[in-house]
Order: C-alpha cells, then sequence, then structure tokens
C-alpha cells in the first residue's frame, strides 16, 4: 500500500469535487460508489424519453463551480453549458397573493411593490446588508478550515461580527427590512432546506436569497445531471478511477487509524487515508466497524438534529404545461403552524407547502416534443419522526393534495396527461443515497451546527479518515458541498505534506 493513495466512499458531488482537488495535489485516488452513477442526490431518471433531475433543481453560486474547473486549468462552459433561470422561483400562496424573485432589480421591485408598497428602501437596505454578509460568509468563513470558534473571532473586526447575526432567527432579521408578511415568508421559506424553521434558524442565513438574487439561477443544459457529468469528465481526464455498483460496507480501522475498506464483494482493500461522502452520521453509525468501537461517534450521530426528509414525484407529461414557470414554492395559509408540525411535532403537515419545478421550461430537449417534465418535493418529518407507515398511502395522499391545490390555484395538471410517475418517499431516499434517518439535506444548520461547531472533516478519533460533504463543513447544497470536497482535500494535503 503506498501512502499517497486515497480512498473515496461515495461519489456525490463532494467525493467528486475531492477526488479532483486530491488528485491535482499529487494522490492516487479511487472513488468508491454503490450505484450505478456518480451524482448521489443530484441523479438522472430517465423514463419514456423524458429526462428527470431526482433532487438539487436550484444551481446557484456559479462561481464556485468555475473555481472548481479553474483549479484544473479548465474553463467550466467547455465542460457544462449553464442556461438562466429567471424569474429565479415564484413563492405562491392560497389567497392568490405573489411574489416573483428575479435578480432584474426592477423586476424584483415590482413584485415587492405589489405585496409592501413602499418597501423601496427596506428592499435597498436588505440588499446592502445581505451583500455584506455574503462576502463576509466566503472570504472569511466557509471557504476556509477551521477547527475552533477562535478562528472565527480573530478573522472577523468587531464590525464584521455585528452582521454575523446568530442572536435573531432569520425571520426577525427579515422583519427589521420588510413588513409584509408574505416577504418575510417568501425569503425566510429558505430555512426549510437548512433543516430549520426561520423562527429558529440563526438571521446570518439572509443571504441564501440575497445569493439567488446576485448571481442568479442557472440550469445545465440535460438538467442538473449536465453539471454532475461535467465534473465527472473532469475527473476522469484527471486520471481519478471511479469504480461504480461497488457498494463499501466498512471502513476498516483499528488501532485507531484507518487500514482500508471491505466491500460488499467480500474483498478487503488497504488505504492509509479514506474520505467518506457518505452522511457523517451514516458513515459513523453503519460503516466504522459497529456501535462497540466507536461509542463517542454514536452518541454524535444520536445527538446531531438533522434536516427534514421529502418525498419527490416526477412527473413526464404528454401535454405541455404553459402557465407554470420553472420553479414555483407553493406556500400554506399557516406558515408558523406548517413549521411547528413539519419540524417539532414530527407530522406532515396539514397544509402541505410544496415545491414544483418544470426545468422542460427552460430546456425543451428534457421531455419529448410537445410533453412536460414536472418535479414536485414535499418536505417531510424523517422516518424516526413518521414511524411505521404505509408509503403507498402516503404516495397516493400528497399526490391528491398537491393536484387539488395546483387546480385551484389554476395550475391544473390534468391526471389523465401524467403518462410517466415516479415517486421517491423519504425511505427511498435514505435506501438509495444513504440518507441518515431519511434527511434530504444532511445536518440542520442550527447555530450549534454551523462553522466550527458543525462536524469537523477530519475524524478526531480516527486517524486518516476524513468526511466529506452535506453534513460537514461548510454545509449543505451543491455549491457547498463543492467546497466542502476543497477544503476536506486542503485538510488532507496540510496533514500529510
Ligand atoms: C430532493 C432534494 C432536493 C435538493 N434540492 C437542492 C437544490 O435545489 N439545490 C441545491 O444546491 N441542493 C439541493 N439539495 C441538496 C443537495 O442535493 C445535497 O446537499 C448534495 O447533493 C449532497 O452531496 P454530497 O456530496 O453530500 O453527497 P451525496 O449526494 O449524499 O452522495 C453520497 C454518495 O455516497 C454513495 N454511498 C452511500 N453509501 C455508500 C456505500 N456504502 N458505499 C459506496 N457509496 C455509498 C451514495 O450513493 C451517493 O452517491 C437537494 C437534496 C434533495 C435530497
Amino acid at each position: 500500500m503506498s501512502q499517497n493513495e486515497i480512498a473515496i466512499v461515495g461519489g456525490g458531488l463532494g467525493g467528486i469535487s475531492a477526488a479532483v482537488y486530491l488528485k491535482l495535489a499529487g494522490f492516487d485516488v479511487c472513488l468508491f460508489e454503490k450505484n450505478e452513477r456518480v451524482g448521489g442526490r443530484a441523479n438522472r431518471l430517465e423514463r419514456d424519453g423524458f429526462i428527470f433531475d431526482t433532487g438539487p433543481s436550484l444551481l446557484n453560486y456559479p462561481w464556485v463551480f468555475q473555481d472548481f474547473f479553474a483549479a484544473a486549468g479548465k474553463r467550466l462552459e467547455d465542460y457544462v453549458e449553464l442556461l438562466p433561470v429567471d424569474p429565479a422561483l415564484i413563492f405562491r400562496w392560497p389567497d392568490r397573493k405573489e411574489l416573483i424573485l428575479s435578480s432584474d432589480v426592477t423586476r424584483l421591485r415590482e413584485s415587492l411593490y405589489r405585496l409592501e408598497p413602499e418597501c423601496d428602501a427596506g428592499l435597498m437596505a436588505f440588499l446592502r446588508d445581505a451583500h455584506i454578509k455574503y462576502k463576509l460568509a466566503f472570504e472569511k468563513l466557509v471557504s476556509k478550515n477551521v477547527t475552533s470558534p477562535l478562528d472565527w473571532l480573530v478573522a472577523l473586526t468587531p464590525r464584521e461580527m455585528s452582521y454575523v447575526t446568530v442572536w435573531r432567527s432569520l425571520y426577525s432579521e427579515l422583519g427589521r427590512f420588510f413588513r409584509s408578511r408574505y416577504i418575510k415568508e417568501a425569503l425566510g421559506a429558505y430555512a426549510m432546506y437548512l433543516g430549520g424553521s426561520p423562527f429558529e434558524l440563526p438571521g446570518f442565513f439572509s443571504i441564501l436569497s440575497y445569493g439567488e438574487l446576485a448571481y442568479g439561477l442557472w440550469l445545465p443544459k440535460r438538467g442538473i445531471y449536465g453539471l454532475v457529468e461535467g465534473m465527472e469528465r473532469l475527473a476522469n481526464e484527471l486520471g481519478v478511477v471511479i469504480r461504480t455498483q461497488t457498494p463499501v460496507v466498512a471502513i476498516e480501522t483499528s488501532q485507531g487509524r484507518v487500514r482500508g475498506l471491505r466491500l460488499a464483494d467480500g474483498s478487503r482493500e488497504q488505504f492509509p487515508i479514506v474520505l467518506s461522502n457518505v452522511d457523517v452520521p451514516y458513515t459513523d453509525t453503519f460503516l466504522l466497524n459497529g456501535d462497540k468501537n466507536f461509542p463517542k461517534l454514536q452518541k454524535r450521530a444520536k445527538r446531531m438534529k438533522m434536516t427534514p426528509g421529502v418525498c419527490t414525484f416526477y412527473w413526464g407529461l404528454k401535454t405541455p404545461l404553459h402557465n407554470l414557470a420553472h420553479h414555483t414554492i407553493f406556500l400554506p395559509d399557516n406558515y408558523k403552524k406548517t413549521f411547528d408540525e413539519l419540524m417539532h411535532e414530527g407530522k406532515i403537515p396539514s397544509d402541505i407547502p410544496f415545491y414544483v419545478s418544470v426545468p422542460s421550461a427552460t430546456d425543451r430537449s428534457l421531455a419529448p416534443l410537445g410533453g412536460a417534465c414536472v418535479f414536485v418535493l414535499i418536505p417531510t418529518p424523517r422516518l424516526s419522526q413518521l414511524g411505521d407507515v404505509d408509503w403507498s398511502v402516503i404516495r397516493q395522499d400528497l399526490r391528491q393534495r398537491v393536484l387539488k391545490r395546483l387546480e385551484e390555484e389554476h395550475y391544473a395538471i390534468d391526471p389523465d396527461s401524467i403518462v410517466v410517475e415516479e415517486f421517491f418517499s423519504v425511505e427511498e431516499w435514505h435506501r438509495r443515497y444513504g440518507l441518515y434517518d431519511g434527511s434530504a439535506f444532511g445536518a440542520a444548520h442550527t447555530l450549534f451546527q454551523v462553522g466550527p461547531f458543525r462536524a469537523g472533516n477530519q475524524s478526531a478519533q480516527i486517524k486518516g479518515l476524513y468526511y466529506t460533504g452535506a453534513s460537514t463543513t461548510p454545509g449543505t447544497g451543491l455549491p457547498m458541498v463543492v467546497l466542502s470536497g476543497k477544503l476536506t482535500a486542503e485538510r488532507v494535503v496540510a496533514n500529510v505534506r
């Protein structure tokens, strides 16, 4: 076994990113992926001429991907064609109120005026404030490896510290700039994907909506998976070895250090360094030689606060959908109650919020001529909160509720026009990609699970073991996990070289 060899378990975007950065640093990298193709949650389903992305559909912060290709001396546009999506998002409420989020400021203002006629000063102040926070986040906080809260403290001047709003919730932070409940609810809805309610998540996360306003939202040609293909191509060109359909059943350790991997076919492969791209609590619970050896890691996994689960539908329509934009989020009447049911009571909300994406509105090649692809995402509690449920009953119930709300808002989808239907339950998400407790986005971004408090990318217990991906630093989402791969690679290089 050469000291230069590194194994990566899992071919999510975090895993591919780490593989490329490590290969560029001169390591021999072998990536083991259990499924037939890489991409993880960002995967592809093809049915009867319809092409669906399984998970992510909103691509933001394109500069992160440009930097990724530039690290290898390449240009993003030679690997991936990005199509702009504008408006980025439309939010709708049952009383027919609507908010259109666009990076075209004139369009954005017009939409906000309809909800809060005197919001001009608030909007400008919000954009200024979020811009400063965004720059702080990427220049000083999330793009560097940190080990202790002190690292963050010394990185910031007292004035900069005042922008790191962690003592105020996202919802009340938005209330500093806007009075309209609709604007606060829309800009606060991002909290759902970070695993918290906007009434609890730190106000600093107002940067999320700002990121989309400032840098736009994009769809790679041939869907989000077009980006995965571009990143995989670069990894192949550099000589990363990618072994798909190769599940790892254990990361083997002895005397407190990594020794290699045990594969599902019973074979063993030795490696001095292993990076797990499988979600941190899943790695700690199921891939590390069982509970006896690492009780601290088991405890950490149990204590970790996780984001909700999701159920997703993939509909291939034989008719076009003219009036539904690329991304629409349908919010409920009683926003607070919905978050309470989802986050605290562990119930599928009585009035479900859901998100509909029609990527074929931007890239016609994703559906056969005259048809449309529809993706529906419904946040739900996690597996342990739901208990023993009948997924076929839940599927029918959610399907009916989504179609009813669409019909009420004049976006009717005729059930007879659905010629292809796939459904991923929380259980299915868990089974396919090793999502701990069915949590769709990994560890939540609560105050004590961000920055230096989040699970670190280097194991303190096991020498030679590293983590990359959504549940470690800096966090969840496609750009974040690509940054995570870079940070983990930098950590390895700093330790080994
Ligand atoms: C439904 C949904 C919608 C989302 N929407 C968005 C969005 O619009 N925008 C956005 O930016 N983000 C979105 N996200 C979040 C985003 O998808 C994730 O943060 C990101 O893809 C996670 O990447 P990762 O590197 O952590 O790895 P993962 O994608 O979790 O990949 C881990 C890989 O490990 C493999 N694996 C697991 N166990 C083993 C094993 N034992 N042996 C070998 N391989 C194994 C899995 O098959 C998988 O390929 C969404 C997520 C979901 C679920």
